[in-house]
């Protein structure tokens, strides 16, 4: 049984086809919370083939400027992916790798329950250390420091820190918008599990 009250605002529960685990009572599916797909017309293209949610578009356009007034080079890696791409995205590479679903989840959430089809959550680069793109060791690059100092006067926060209470792989390079009422209420069922309950 659902509570309804533990889901992520808009979103709804679901059972994923060729996944067997069914999700837990607060929604979560292999430790991932369900998200409900961003609005089309919210959406505004930041990037070549990368479009955000608008709010989280204005706040990062100022962080951005920010970061390179103080000489870091943020760059946009991924933003909003729409349900089906997210399906690809752990479907796919699961069978390449060979990983089971519990596996695959720890470092991708499978489709449904994935930030990014919010529209609010972001893969950040440092233009100046390409190789650590998505990578553990871009919490050694100058952007991951600057972001640390900086990131939350921008409504910006890391999702999985290293230690994370949804058990989902340390990625020092995803960051979600938190600056608005309505992103704010989806992500609230993620931040209360962050600090504790
Ligand atoms: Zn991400």
């Amino acid at each position: 049984m659902f509570l309804p009250e533990l889901l992520p605002f808009g979103s709804k529960t679901q059972v994923v086809e060729g996944i067997d685990e069914q999700p837990g009572r607060d929604g979560r599916l292999l430790g991932h919370f369900p998200y409900a797909e961003a609005v089309v017309d919210q959406l505004v293209p930041v990037e070549a083939g990368i479009e955000l949610h608008r709010d989280a578009a204005i706040s990062l356009d100022a962080m951005r400027r920010a970061a390179a007034a103080d000489g870091v080079d943020l760059r946009l890696l991924s933003g909003y992916r729409s349900q089906e791409l997210q399906k690809s995205i752990f479907f796919d590479v699961k069978s390449e790798r060979n990983q089971t679903a519990a596996e695959r989840a720890k470092v991708s959430a499978p489709p449904g329950y994935s930030e990014h089809s919010t529209g609010y959550a972001v893969d950040l680069g440092d233009g100046a250390d390409p190789a650590t793109n998505l990578s553990a060791s871009f919490e050694q690059t100058d952007a991951f420091s600057w972001l640390q100092d900086h990131a939350a006067s921008y409504h910006f926060t890391l999702s999985f820190p290293a230690v994370n209470s949804q058990g989902v792989s340390y990625e020092p390079w995803h960051w979600r918008f938190e600056g608005s009422a309505d992103a704010l209420r989806r992500f609230e069922p993620a931040r209360r599990l962050a600090n504790g309950g």
